[in-house]
């Protein structure tokens, strides 16, 4: 058993224990390791500490605080991520974000699917109740609501705005 400090992107602090240096690699690259205050699964080790009271059962009837393994969709093969907080490339960034917003707006707001622009007038110009909502909408039907006033913005990072 090997106990990890950790600390999150945010910069909490925390401990965790783990069966080996290599088990803490791959539930950290599989997003198992969560910041128990925010969490965030990106969390780096601050300091190893080996463990005091080294018991020499198996794996298998060790107290990890891991996440909930049982809630386990970990899709595909989970990359060889470096536990540790590299810096990421600009256009990462950028992606992680589009995504984070997208979550976001899909979290908050009303799909309303090929209706948006419908949907969008109708809020507008007050027929409807105003929430946010998103959904489909093709580069003219969001010309013509940008034209009318109404403020739209692509969520897909592959929606592009050339002239
Ligand atoms: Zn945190």
């Amino acid at each position: 058993m090997i106990r990890y400090t950790l600390v999150c992107e945010a910069e909490h602090g925390f401990e965790s224990w783990f069966p080996s240096s290599e088990s803490f690699d791959a539930q950290a690259a599989s997003g198992f390791v969560s910041c128990p205050v925010c969490g965030s699964v990106r969390v780096g080790k601050s300091i190893m500490a080996p463990s005091v009271a080294r018991t020499d059962r198996g794996p298998g009837t060790l107290p990890t605080q891991a996440g909930s393994p049982a809630d386990a969709d970990s899709p595909a093969a989970p990359p060889q991520a470096p536990p540790q907080l590299a810096p990421t490339e600009p256009e990462q960034r950028l992606r992680a974000l589009m995504r984070a917003l997208r979550a976001e707006v899909t979290r908050n707001a009303d799909d309303v699917g090929t209706r948006f622009p419908e949907e969008a007038r109708r809020i507008h110009y007050g027929e409807t109740e105003t929430r946010a909502i998103y959904g489909e909408a093709s580069l003219e039907e969001a010309r013509a609501l940008v034209d009318e006033g109404i403020a739209v913005a692509p969520l897909l990072p592959d929606v592009d705005d050339r002239h």
